[in-house]
Formats: structure tokens, C-alpha cells, sequence
């Protein structure tokens, strides 16, 4: 009996070896089919702002005389603002491989995060011209320990975000609590928001949810980099859905270290 029902055992481990090495090979074919898809895809984000800089670039150089100061100015326009988005998708890029080495060394000190959202903001000037903004933060909102070059760059991918997929002229939301051991801070919009579907997989690189996303000109890596630097601050980050209408919700929750919250000085 031992030894049929050793030979039994040696049979299902080998048929498990089977399964295993099967699921192995098919896990290690469906890498090699994600690797060549995103190298299609980052080629692409490469290719498209330099074909701008390249048509704009010989333009202005084929034809110096037969150009009137405005078309040589757009030409001009076009070159600046393509390497702009070059140079964003590239610190983007170089980003992802920091934290997916584990690279990352986070500066971490204790910062009030009302102090980094108003930075945020203020870098989000801009974008955010055609928007309303409201912060609701309480003043006696505890310190947190982070690092606040990462955090900035967090709140800055939100509302850039926020920028691009909500319409001109609503409002743009950012509110703070603190409950449990837990600082929350949600960013809130009034755009089409993102179907059910689809709430756990924006954070993937280079996922979109509409096909008229990639027009928006973003670099695919925003949340995917929010994610990773939340996640190295000891933090998370997650989507959801407005309830009272169309709109996304970003919730970021970072853990409060009780040993660096000092009382807020009124
Ligand atoms: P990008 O914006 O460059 O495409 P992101 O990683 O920042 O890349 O976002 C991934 C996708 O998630 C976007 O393409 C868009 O489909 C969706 N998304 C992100 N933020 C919002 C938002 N505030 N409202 C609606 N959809 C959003």
C-alpha cells in the first residue's frame, strides 16, 4: 500500500510539475507579449512630439524667407512646447523605473499636507485657470511624516488629471480629514469620472478608460507614478466615483507616525 500510494504522490507531483511549467511558460510568453506592447507604446509617446519637432524644425529651416514673423513664431511654439512633452515623458519614464527597481529614497519629514497641497496648486496654477478650486482642510489637521518632493508630484499628477478630464469652469475639490491613525486627503472632480471597471486598472501604465484620453496628450504614467510614490511613503492611493454626480474621487491615505505630530500651533 506505501508503495502504490508513494508511486500515486510521485505521479500528481509530476503532473503538478506539468501544470506548473506550463503556467510558467505561458506566464513567461504573456511578459514577453506586455514587454513588446509597452515598447510599441513608449515608442510611440516618443515618436509623435519628436515628428512635431522634426516637421517644424525643417520647415523653419527650408524655408527662412517665405515665412511671415506669426507662422515662424507657431513653428517656434511647436518645437518648445513638443520638447516640453518629450522631457515630461522622459522624467516620467526614468519615475517608473525608480520605483519599480525600488530605487526610490524618499526624503521623509514631518510636513502639514495642507502646506504641500497649496505648493501643488500653485504649480497647477496654470492648467487650473479655466477651473474652480476649493480646499477644505481642517487647521488642526496633523503633521505627516513624507517626503514632500514625492507627495507635490502626487497632488500635481491629480489635478493635472483633474485639468484634463473635467470641464472648463467646474470645480475642482481638494479636502483633508483625519480619522484613526489615517490623514485623508481626496481629490475631487466634477468630470465624467471612471466606470467601475476600470477603478483599479488607471493605475496600471498606460491605461486609459476613453479612446479619446490619449488625445489629452498625457504621458500614460501619471497615476501609475502616483501610485508607486504614495506606496513608498507608506501610504496608498485608490479611485472611486463621486455619489451625488459624474466625477472622479482620489482618496490618498497616509499613515500618521504619533511619535512626529506635534499639536498644530493655532
Ligand atoms: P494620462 O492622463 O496621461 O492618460 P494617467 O495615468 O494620469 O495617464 O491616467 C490614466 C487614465 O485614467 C487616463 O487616461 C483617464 O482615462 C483616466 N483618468 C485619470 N484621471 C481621471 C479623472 N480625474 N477623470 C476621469 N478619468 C481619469
Amino acid at each position: 500500500l506505501l508503495d502504490a500510494l508513494t508511486d500515486q504522490a510521485a505521479v500528481a507531483i509530476e503532473r503538478t510539475q506539468l501544470v506548473a511549467d506550463v503556467d510558467r511558460a505561458q506566464l513567461a510568453a504573456e511578459a514577453d507579449k506586455l514587454r513588446s506592447a509597452l515598447l510599441t507604446s513608449i515608442s510611440h509617446d516618443l515618436k509623435t512630439p519628436l515628428a512635431g519637432i522634426m516637421g517644424a524644425a525643417g520647415t523653419l529651416r527650408d524655408y527662412p524667407q517665405a515665412m511671415s514673423d506669426g507662422d515662424r513664431a507657431d513653428l517656434l511654439g511647436t518645437i518648445v512646447e513638443e520638447s516640453e512633452r518629450l522631457n515630461r515623458f522622459i522624467a516620467n519614464l526614468l519615475d517608473m523605473t525608480r520605483i519599480e527597481s525600488g530605487a526610490m529614497q524618499p526624503t521623509m519629514s514631518p510636513h502639514y499636507v495642507g502646506d504641500i497641497v497649496g505648493s501643488a496648486l500653485h504649480r497647477a496654477d496654470k492648467i487650473l485657470a479655466r477651473h474652480k478650486t476649493r480646499i477644505e482642510i481642517p487647521a488642526d489637521l496633523p503633521m505627516v511624516k513624507l517626503d514632500p518632493v514625492l507627495f507635490e508630484q502626487v497632488l500635481f499628477n491629480l489635478l493635472d488629471n483633474a485639468a484634463k478630464y473635467a470641464p472648463e469652469g467646474s470645480l475642482v475639490l481638494i479636502r483633508g480629514a483625519h480619522r484613526g491613525g489615517w490623514v485623508w486627503l481626496e481629490i475631487i472632480d466634477e468630470g465624467p469620472g471612471i466606470p467601475a471597471e476600470d477603478l483599479e486598472r488607471v493605475f496600471d501604465s498606460f491605461h486609459r478608460v476613453r479612446k479619446t484620453d490619449h488625445v489629452r496628450a498625457g504621458t500614460g504614467l501619471g497615476l501609475a507614478i502616483c501610485r508607486g510614490f504614495v506606496e513608498a511613503l507608506g501610504g496608498t492611493i485608490k479611485a472611486g466615483s463621486r455619489t451625488d454626480r459624474s466625477g472622479a474621487v482620489f482618496t490618498i491615505q497616509m499613515p500618521l507616525n504619533p511619535a512626529q505630530v506635534p499639536e498644530r500651533l493655532q
